[in-house]
């Protein structure tokens, strides 16, 4: 086996030196980061911020849902501030200098409010605690038919003051204690620009408060988004696509119903070969994407480009990023050895066609 080992070794060599895509990571907590460095990300392209809420700190959560005034709104959020600087730290460190790309957070609502059918029960078997009845009439009034399209990511952002600014500060005051840090925060389910300005102003203001430079950029991941490149653009210095919602909004198939016995009649009607949300949908989603990146580099040639949907660990799906022209990959790190694989061969098949 340590043959297999060498042999395997060997060919992934030859990929990372034939390979232009870079890879990256998907990975939430330093136990991921160190898994990911092992699989060999060279940075984390996405963090997702939202299990950070969930556990312990639900009660914080809830304190933040139920603040009525702007001073208990915002000692709810300070109350966050260090637990937040405390997971951020732990990735910064682990990642050793190498790019980390947090994501503000962006949850569907339903699956981080107190649940509302358990509240219900307790108020009608009258175990309802006050608590309890304030986060029942507070969760009611949240309540929505689609929360994957409703209140999420920026639109959470910019409708709770002082939520994403408790982020950054929190993102901001880790990157400073460990030195070579390089974090890059990225705001999720923009669609306008308007939208992304107001949080990059307010988040540039708290990193120069810090003393710490980090790259502000957003998720393409509403087609609108895509369609407005060049503007987003102009307030963004990275892209970092989010195939899982493009496809959902795509297509107008409920991610959260993908497992449903309508998607698989549709794929035994042979609609699709294979699930679009397994393998990128090169004719609509890509067809999305080809145009964000020609807008979106019109407008700023520098502008960095990644993909962090579960596309971005699929092997044709790579080939597919690898000829769009994005900078890198971001896939869940036990599919790192195929993503750097596959982008080498996509790089080979490239110059073998160059030379045919
Ligand atoms: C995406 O939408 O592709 C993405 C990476 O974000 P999430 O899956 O967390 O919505
Ligand atoms: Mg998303």
């Amino acid at each position: 086996s340590d043959d297999l080992v060498r042999a395997v070794d060997r060919i992934m060599r030859h990929a990372d030196g034939a390979r232009r895509l870079g890879v990256r990571a998907n990975a939430d907590t330093p136990e991921d980061a160190a898994r990911a460095r092992r699989f060999g990300a060279q940075g984390i392209g996405l963090c997702r911020t939202e299990h950070m809420f969930l556990g312990e700190r639900r009660q914080l959560v809830e304190d933040l849902v139920l603040a009525s005034t702007d001073e208990a709104r915002q000692a709810a959020l300070d109350a966050l501030e260090p637990l937040q600087k405390a997971d951020f730290l732990g990735i910064f460190q682990e990642m050793d200098g190498d790019p980390v790309t947090i994501r503000l957070i962006d949850p569907p609502l339903h699956e981080f409010l107190p649940d509302i059918i358990e509240l219900s029960i307790k108020a009608a078997k009258d175990e309802a605690t006050k608590k309890d009845r304030k986060l029942l009439t507070a969760v009611k009034r949240l309540h929505e038919q689609n929360p994957m399209l409703g209140l999420r990511g920026v639109r959470l952002g910019l409708v709770i003051p002082g939520l994403f600014a408790m982020q950054v500060r929190a993102i901001a005051q880790a990157a400073k204690e460990v030195p070579g840090a390089r974090p890059e925060i990225m705001i999720p389910l923009v669609a306008a620009v308007q939208e992304l300005e107001s949080v990059r102003e307010e988040s540039l203001k708290i990193l120069a408060e810090v003393g710490v430079e980090a790259m502000i950029g957003t998720m393409i991941e509403v087609p609108r988004a895509a369609l407005t490149a060049a503007q987003i653009a102009e307030a963004a210095e990275f892209f970092s696509f989010g195939t899982n919602d493009l496809t959902q909004m795509a297509w107008g198939f409920s991610r959260d119903d993908v497992e449903s016995a309508f998607f698989s009649r549709y794929l035994d009607l042979g609609i699709f070969g294979v699930s679009p949300f397994e393998t990128l949908d090169r004719e609509g989603v890509g067809r999305l994407m080809e145009i964000a990146v020609a807008e979106g580099r019109s407008a700023r040639p520098d502008l960095h480009l990644g993909i962090c949907g579960e596309h971005g660990g699929d092997p044709d799906s790579v080939h597919f990023c690898h000829e769009v022209g994005l900078d890198y990959v971001s896939c869940s790190p036990f599919r790192i050895p195929v993503a750097r694989l596959e982008a080498g061969r996509a790089a080979l098949a490239e110059s073998d066609s160059d030379t045919r």
